[in-house]
């Protein structure tokens, strides 16, 4: 379905964003992936990619907190496959502390990471789409980015401002041939999630096992993590013509949390 299409997934080193990319080459798409960690174990990651599907990888190493190698890592894609058609902005960070607590430097790395890097990787993508007369963006938000907890300020107000910004640009592009979606998972075992177990395992005592369960039935009614792969193969739906007239809307995923 996407051959000789290409997607950027932002945050594509680990956890969701790995799997999304997966996603995407198993459906026939080349690949930007960005994001940080050890340079074997990226280029491992990028080599694979190239071997189990058959397409082309390459990688960024743009930090999503500097708007300049953002741009830049749009244009370099656009150079080296000739066309940016998928976007997906997936990297995120997260911070635990109640308000008068939070480090203002969080707030900002939050906001920046998770919020502003979006709307400059759209920014400088969606000229080329709409030129093209084809595109989708798919902006990785949370059950955060529809209801709030405690001591997460900044990334629910990074990820309510994702869904914000998700509206706007799907009705400034809805006759341009482009869709713009974010999708809201709920509890997902990531390394991102596991720091949290972890760090409440440390304060209560407990172990990591029942943190983890204590975690999950906080919020969900049901008691189980969504997979990174189910997250991956809605986004390749949102990339399929069966969605081509879905756009501006916030997909759950997340074991009936925002039902409640
Ligand atoms: P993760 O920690 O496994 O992955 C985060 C990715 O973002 C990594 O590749 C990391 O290198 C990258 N990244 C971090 N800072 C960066 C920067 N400055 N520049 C470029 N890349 C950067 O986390 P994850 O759980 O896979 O989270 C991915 C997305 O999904 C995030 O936006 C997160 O908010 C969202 N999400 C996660 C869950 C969950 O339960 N795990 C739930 C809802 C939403």
């Amino acid at each position: 379905m996407l051959k000789g299409k290409t997607a950027l997934i932002t945050g594509s080193t680990s956890g969701i964003g790995f799997a999304i990319a997966r996603a995407l080459a198993q459906d026939g798409a080349n690949i930007m992936l960005n994001g940080f960690g050890d340079k074997t174990a990226i280029e491992q990651i990028r080599a694979g990619i190239e071997k189990d599907f058959g397409v082309k990888a390459r990688y960024s190493g743009a930090d999503m907190t500097k708007p300049a190698e953002i741009a830049d890592m749009v244009r370099t894609t656009e150079k080296e496959f000739g066309t940016l058609d998928v976007l997906v902005n997936n990297a995120g960070i997260q911070h635990v502390a109640n308000i008068e607590d939070f480090p203002i430097e969080k707030w900002d790395a939050i906001i920046a990471i998770n919020l502003s890097s979006s709307f400059h990787t759209i920014r400088a993508a969606v000229p080329g789409m709409k030129k093209r007369n084809w595109g989708r963006i798919i902006n990785i938000a949370s059950a955060h980015g529809l209801v709030a907890s405690t001591q997460k300020v900044a990334y629910v107000s990074a990820k309510h401002g994702l869904v914000g910004l998700t509206k706007v640009v799907a009705m400034e592009t809805a006759n341009a041939g482009v869709t713009c979606n974010a999708i809201c998972p709920g509890w997902v075992l990531t390394p991102l999630v596991q720091q949290q177990i972890d760090a409440r395992a440390k304060a209560s005592g407990g172990s990591v096992k029942d943190e983890a369960i204590k975690l999950l039935s906080e919020k969900q009614p049901m008691h189980e993590f969504t997979k990174p792969e189910s997250i991956g193969a809605l986004a390749v739906f949102l990339c399929s013509d069966a969605a081509e007239t879905m756009t501006g809307s916030a997909y759950s995923i997340d074991g009936g949390w925002v039902a409640q």
